[in-house]
């Protein structure tokens, strides 16, 4: 099977070594099977993305020696596509306006000793979900920001448990446990889309049938395999691979400037060098 692959950055940061391990490894898997090596820009986070972080990507992950096809997808050049989708979901009636503040929610989870927590932390409490459509149209008419949540237990009950499955290589038939999230955010207040509807749909519309990602992205893949089921996506298979540790064995993030793959080529580093750090070459 010709694989169709992706990596997905957000321009938030430069790429450090676990970047370029993740690009390297659907790069290969793409090239190994004749198929189609992609990069997608992530970018529906206004505040954080920087247009000079996605040209420094673009030229990172060339003298690391990848070639991705063009024009490549930049999701916020896309954000219709997104409002139509979130329209099917509304009309099957499982988004609801939510118009909490962060502190809403901080004071209504403060409030309870029992706040249940998921992979990305304390649940949304719900607080929204029971508003009536007077209350609701009140708040619209009043301006008030909102996001769209989807009723997680009533989008469950509309999808068979046996199909919320995908396929990760090397583990087989993963069951997915979606409720674990609670009501996720389909819209933010600021845009009409969030990480978990953007990728899904975009991975269907790229014609994307590998998702190469880091393991910690596993769970969210929960989230993704419902939505496919509930807007009939299909379903790609998946690699969550490990994520790559400084020398002191933790995890490296996008604030550990060292790891940059700018700062070593800054020092000196060869590519052929930061291939091999990153696991990949001879
Ligand atoms: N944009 C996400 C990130 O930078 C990755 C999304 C994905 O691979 O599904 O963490």
């Amino acid at each position: 099977m010709k694989i169709v692959t992706r990596f997905a950055p957000s321009p938030t940061g430069y790429l450090h070594i676990g970047h370029a391990y993740s690009a390297s490894l659907a790069f290969q898997k793409a090239k190994e099977s004749g198929g189609h090596f992609l990069v997608r820009i992530e970018d529906i986070d206004g505040t954080r993305c920087r247009p000079e972080y996605e040209s420094a990507l673009y030229e990172d992950l060339s003298w690391i020696g990848l070639e991705w096809e063009k024009p490549v997808r930049r999701q916020s050049d896309h954000l219709e596509d997104y409002e139509a989708i979130l329209e099917r979901l509304h009309e099957k009636g499982l988004l609801y306006p939510c118009f909490c503040t962060r502190k809403d929610i901080a004071a209504e989870i403060a409030k309870s000793n029992t706040a249940p927590h998921g992979p990305d932390g304390p649940l949304y409490p719900g607080l929204c979900r029971p508003l009536s459509d007077e209350e609701r149209q009140k708040r619209f008419s009043e301006g008030v920001p909102y996001a769209l949540r989807l009723d997680m237990q009533k989008a469950l009950k509309t999808v068979p448990k046996d199909k919320l499955v995908f396929r990760e290589l090397e583990k087989g038939l993963i069951q997915c446990d979606p409720a674990r999230f609670g009501d996720v955010v389909l819209a933010r207040k600021e845009t009409p889309t969030s990480y978990h509807l953007a990728v899904t749909l975009d991975d269907a519309l790229q014609g994307v049938n590998l998702v190469v990602r880091g393991q910690d992205l596993f769970e969210a893949t929960y989230v993704q395999r419902l939505l496919q089921a509930l807007l009939d996506l299909p379903t790609p298979d998946y690699l969550h691979h490990g994520l790559v540790s400084d020398t002191k064995g933790k995890r490296l993030a996008k604030r550990d400037k060292d790891a940059t793959i700018r700062s070593l080529r800054e020092n000196g580093y060869t590519a052929e060098e930061v291939r091999k750090m990153a696991g990949f070459g001879a």
